[in-house]
């Protein structure tokens, strides 16, 4: 009998608005699109932020242009979670089919979800109108405290603390557990309480940590989001497995959210900030929760190999430090040969010898960060793919 298994990918994880500036590209800058496939290969999209364009490509190119039946569940109406609607390709093509679910509106009635459809692109905002949308919609309402089936995978909802209002999604899957809890803010004693019923010993548990605990004490309060240190404390109260940090503030650098991550990292064991590119599988052999993260992005790479000195910390938490080789090096990454396990989005230090200007050996210090980890080659050996991060 196989395993089941579902796969959980990330195509947009900033909060509020895209960033593009280039302290932000390690994290990513499109806002909050997820893709999860479950086990019976039901697909569920999580939001329709800008990084549902980049999905929506994706499908249209490994289908033909027809993509699979797929169920889309949209958070709430702000714009970071509905911008990619207009740009995503499958829904001009005739033949696809998409069911819609989202909560109703108090500003807008009913069928919410399908007026913001038009409004979207009304003229003067966008060049064609709704006609030239040709895929099958389907829109169904759901208000917190519902539960559904979505295929073999049952669906829970809790409304959530944010703005206009926001629901928040549990998906069972025979692999595991996700939970999307996005855009809410702690300090509503009734929905403090179901973003708990919510998260109750998730496998995934994806929460908002746009802001700092700091800035949430502060002047950033009322504006309907949570911090890391938030995050940890309901993972802890409830039992979730792996905290994943998502929503990042535009005005987060990457090394901002470094910073974010290592805070929580420090209070609670398995925790991620989420990374655009960055896959979760659920239900794998060995039962852990396994985390891949794009690797580099341009392809200037050589076929030499460079000696190197690499020193880190193990997924166990232990420093190290080794000789070995970097090979597969270009401007912004690199592949290198470890014994020692890094732990995946930490720092490594690598300091590589190459040839210097006259022929003479120069060393040349970098820092990378763990994207990637692959222990399916070499006995005892892991291809670690790192990003330089300076
Ligand atoms: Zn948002
Ligand atoms: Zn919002």
């Amino acid at each position: 009998m196989s395993v089941p298994v579902a796969k959980l990918s990330f195509w947009g994880v900033r909060g509020a608005t895209p960033t593009v500036d280039p302290a932000t590209w390690r994290y990513g800058g499109n806002t909050p699109c997820l893709e999860l496939i479950a086990p019976d290969g039901t697909q569920i999209i999580l939001d329709c932020g800008t990084g549902l364009r980049m999905l929506g490509n994706r499908l249209a190119a490994a289908n033909g242009e027809r993509v699979p039946e797929t169920h889309i569940f949209v958070t709430h109406y702000h714009w970071d979670h509905i911008q990619g609607i207009p740009f995503f390709a499958p829904l001009y093509a005739e033949r696809n089919e998409f069911h819609f679910y989202s909560f109703r509106s108090k500003f807008l009635g009913r069928d919410s979800l399908k007026q913001v459809f038009e409004t979207q692109m009304a003229l003067p905002y966008f060049p064609v109108d709704m006609s030239a949308m040709n895929a099958k919609r389907r829109f169904q309402e759901v208000a917190g405290g519902d539960a559904f089936f979505v295929g073999e995978n049952k669906v829970t909802t809790r409304a959530l603390n944010h703005p206009q209002g926001c629901l928040g999604f549990r998906i069972e899957t025979p692999a595991g557990t996700v939970v999307y809890a996005t855009d809410n803010e702690p300090g509503n004693l009734e929905l403090d309480k179901g973003l708990r019923e919510l998260a109750e010993g998730a496998d995934i548990f994806i929460n908002d940590a746009q802001y700092t605990p700091e800035q949430l004490a502060g002047p950033k309060r009322g504006w309907g989001h949570s911090s890391w240190k938030e995050g940890v404390r309901v993972a802890r109260e409830v039992n979730a497995k792996t905290l994943v940090l998502f929503h990042h503030d535009p005005d987060s650098t990457d090394r901002m959210v470094d910073a974010i991550l290592r805070h929580g990292r420090e209070e609670f064991d398995s925790v991620f900030a989420a990374s655009e590119g960055m896959v979760i599988t659920l239900g794998a052999p060995g039962g852990r929760v396994d985390a891949h993260m794009p690797g580099t992005r341009t392809a200037l790479r050589g076929e030499a190999q460079f000696r190197a000195r690499v020193s880190g910390v193990t997924e166990g938490g232990r420093p190290f430090d080794e000789e070995t080789l970097v090979s597969d090096l270009s401007l912004q990454g690199a592949m290198i040969s470890l014994r020692h396990s890094p732990r995946l989005q930490s720092e490594l230090q690598v300091i590589m010898e190459t040839p210097g200007a006259n022929g003479l050996q120069a060393a040349m210090r970098l820092r990378g960060y763990v994207v990637r980890i692959d222990s399916s080659g070499e006995k005892g050996v892991s291809a670690v793919g790192v990003v330089f991060t300076d």
